[in-house]
This record gives structure tokens, sequence and C-alpha cells, in this order.
């Protein structure tokens, strides 16, 4: 999911700075954006908990501190798994950061209608009615499972990361005429050649 102050020219302006949270030569991956394939593709579930995973969540946090995004979720990176991660400090609290491993909505409680965007569709945003709380069930990066309580953007960031693990971009719960303008204009932009 993207930060507020996410633009259109974030990505590409930032992706060459070194990340927030220290990390020695993190792979930044090129987000890939609205149309390809795999962003509306369920991913697989992940079964192999090695030193490989541990290197993807740490290049994928990088990735998304490069883009200004709080998720990032392995489709958006080619990758058809179920794993994300979220840290909706943007980086500024490395105890914040959050691993998900085939993660479940298990209760939803509450809504809140708010603006939202997404890494994958850049420079645009749209109201999104999600739970105030959700718990989620998930494994770590080593695999073991363990619960997490989300509020508000927490809540917000969860859901929007495990709609990607599921082919659902924050698109399908925007009202028809909103997501079919945010489309044209994206057909537009592709036609430019500034998609
Ligand atoms: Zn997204």
């Amino acid at each position: 999911m993207s930060d507020k102050s996410t633009s259109s020219k974030a990505p590409a302006a930032t992706a060459n700075q070194t990340p927030p949270v220290s990390s020695p030569q993190r792979k930044i991956y090129r987000i890939i954006k609205y149309g390809d394939p795999v962003l509306e593709k369920p991913g697989a579930p992940v079964e192999k908990f090695d030193a490989e995973l541990e290197e993807l969540a740490e290049d994928m946090f990088a990735s998304m501190y490069a883009a200004q995004g709080v998720g990032l979720a392995a489709p958006q990176i080619g990758k058809g798994l179920r794993f994300a991660v979220v840290d909706v400090t943007g980086g500024k609290n490395p105890e914040a950061k959050i691993v998900l491993a085939n993660p479940e909505v298990t209760h939803a409680e509450g809504e809140v209608r708010e603006e939202e965007g997404c890494l994958s569709i850049p420079g645009f945003r749209g109201y999104v009615v999600r739970p105030q709380f959700v718990t989620v069930k998930a494994q770590n990066v080593k695999g073991e499972p363990f619960e997490i309580r989300g509020e508000n953007l927490l809540a917000r960031a969860f859901c929007h990361e495990i709609d990607h693990l599921n082919g659902i971009l924050f698109l399908q719960h925007l009202g028809m005429l909103k997501r079919d303008l945010i489309k044209r204009k994206i057909k537009k932009l592709r036609k430019q050649g500034e998609w």
C-alpha cells in the first residue's frame, strides 16, 4: 500500500536512495504496475522458510521504503507467493516491521472509509471501506505461526496486502464510475508510454 505522500513520480525518484533501515546492498525491486496479470492472480502458499525467504523479506522492506510505501506484497515484484511485508512507520521504527507469510484475516470489526493508494497504481487514490480492527493469523519469516491485531491504518494495510495475495486490487473496492475513470486514465498513460 502506498503512503499518503506518494506521487506517481516517487518510485523512480527514490529508487536509488539508501533505504532508511540500514542493510548492506539490498536489492531494490522494480514494482510491477497495474495491467500485468501477475497482480490479478492469487499467490501460492509459502512452503519453504529458508535463508532465501529472509533475504526476500529484507529486500522487500528496502524496496517498499524506497517507494515510500507502507506495505508490499510479493506479486507486486512478480513473485506469485502468499508473502507480504508491512511497516506503517515507513522504516522509522524497526520493531514495526511485519512479515506476513500465508496471512489470513480471522476477525474483522467496524468500518472505516478512508483514501487508499497502491504502489502498483501510482498517482491514483480512492476511498475504500475497510474494517477498523482486524486480527490476522500468519507465519513469520521462519515459519512460526503468530497472530496480530491491527487498528485503522495497520488494519487497512493488512487487508490491502492480503487482497494482493488473492489477486485483488483496491480498484475493485471502488464504485464503478471511479474505477472506470482510473482505468481510462491508465489506458491513456499507457498509450503515451508513461505507464
Ligand atoms: Zn497495493
